[in-house]
């Protein structure tokens, strides 16, 4: 069904029944509003925020107009090759500021991860709507603190979960969803790097919030959470750390954890620093299975079931994922599976859990 055809549905208005000068009307109505573009400003321009500018070129609907940014030099890199004009652009300082300039929509913070949550509640004080990085906070506790800040002051609260609007990712959970694989009682998630650097913010605890948990680990949670449609009821982990110099007190090299579901489904997931080639999912049912591997890195992912292999045109991630999230914020569009603050919420009270499991050895319950 065309766009213009979903939107008089919904306004319960058939197409025949409509007076030419009033289609008219409607329909320019429609074309300005499908044409409004989400503007956006990044605040922390590194890897992954130069990842997502670059691949806002290709965006028909969200648009990069700002930055917030601690580096004065890679303000002035970035004016010059995005085109950013002066007036849009802020320090961690001056960013509250932001609030007086109707020419910003949203922030994207593509921060290390502690940083998420204050600023989070000065953008939102500021009265713009946010865009966190994942993890969205470093624990539970803050995760509420900011779904609690952005619902007061009314802006929305999204996480950059890029792989909810993947094409191959979405049809495999279609399928999934439409009962295709049976009664999917079993889930893998493997996800891992080797990590470089020791002196950087990702193994820092203060910075970080934790170790690969926080960082890809967290994909596979993501993971089994959509691609088995259920919330866990209790969480098992196991840790293991080789290198207790590089990964210190509170950085966890190695994890294996554990999840069990209402259905008797149960997933069986590794999160690690130390090992590369880990980015593959594994869904069995009772009618068949899918398999993703890659299954969250920046793609093409390559997707098979028991039928075949899942052909899709591979469009960066990023490009996609914001076109969507400016749907979401100007048109109210609701995606298949959520990316808002309640949902970045719920990965980490998982994550809570999977590390309470490590520190007591045992069973934690959900829920
Ligand atoms: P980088 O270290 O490359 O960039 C982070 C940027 O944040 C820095 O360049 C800096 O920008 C700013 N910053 C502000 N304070 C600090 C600080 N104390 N230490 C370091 N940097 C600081 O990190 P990434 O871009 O790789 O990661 C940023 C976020 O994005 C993380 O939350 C990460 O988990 C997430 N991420 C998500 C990915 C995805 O696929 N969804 C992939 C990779 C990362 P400036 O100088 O402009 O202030």
């Amino acid at each position: 069904m065309s766009n213009r055809r979903i939107f008089l549905k919904k306004a319960g208005i058939s197409t025949l029944a409509l007076s030419l000068p009033y289609a008219n009307t409607l329909s320019a109505m429609h074309t300005l509003h499908e044409d409004k573009v989400l503007r956006v400003a990044i605040m922390g321009l590194g890897s992954y925020g130069t990842r997502v500018a670059e691949a806002m070129k290709d965006c028909k609907r969200a648009k990069l107009v700002g930055v917030v940014s601690g580096t004065p030099s890679k303000i002035s890199d970035w004016q010059s090759k995005y085109g950013i004009p002066a007036k849009n652009c802020y320090n961690y300082e001056t960013f509250d500021q932001i609030k007086d300039n109707p020419d910003i929509d949203v922030v994207y913070m593509t921060t290390p991860n502690s940083l998420h949550k204050p600023h989070c509640l000065r953008l939102a004080a500021a009265g713009k709507h946010v865009i966190s990085e994942k993890p969205m906070a470093l624990n539970a506790a803050e995760g509420r603190e900011m779904v609690a800040a952005c619902k007061k002051a009314g802006v929305h609260l999204l996480v950059g979960y890029r792989m909810h609007f993947e094409a191959k990712t979405l049809e495999v959970v279609r399928q999934q969803r439409a009962g295709e694989f049976g009664e999917t009682l079993f889930f893998q998630g493997l996800s891992g790097f080797r990590i470089g650097d020791p002196t950087q913010w990702r193994l820092d605890r203060e910075l970080a919030g934790g170790g690969s948990m926080m960082d890809i680990g967290i994909y596979s949670v993501n993971g089994t959470r959509y691609m088995l449609g259920e919330e866990p009821v209790w969480v098992t982990a196991q840790e293991s750390k080789t290198d207790p110099v590089k990964f210190k007190e509170g950085v966890d090299e190695t994890i294996t954890f554990q999840m069990g579901f209402p259905s008797g489904a149960m997933a069986s997931c590794l999160s690690t620093y130390a090992l590369n080639h880990l980015d593959k999912f594994f869904l069995n049912g009772t009618k068949g299975f899918a398999e993703m591997q890659p299954s969250t890195g920046y793609g093409p992912i390559k997707a098979w079931t028991n039928k075949g292999p899942i052909e899709r045109e591979h469009i960066t991630h990023q490009t996609t994922q914001m076109d969507e999230m400016a749907a979401i914020i100007l048109d109210g569009k609701k995606p298949l599976i959520p990316v808002d603050g309640e949902e970045g919420l719920k990965d980490l009270v998982i994550i809570d859990a999977i590390y309470e499991a490590v520190r007591n050895g045992g069973k934690v319950k959900l829920g």
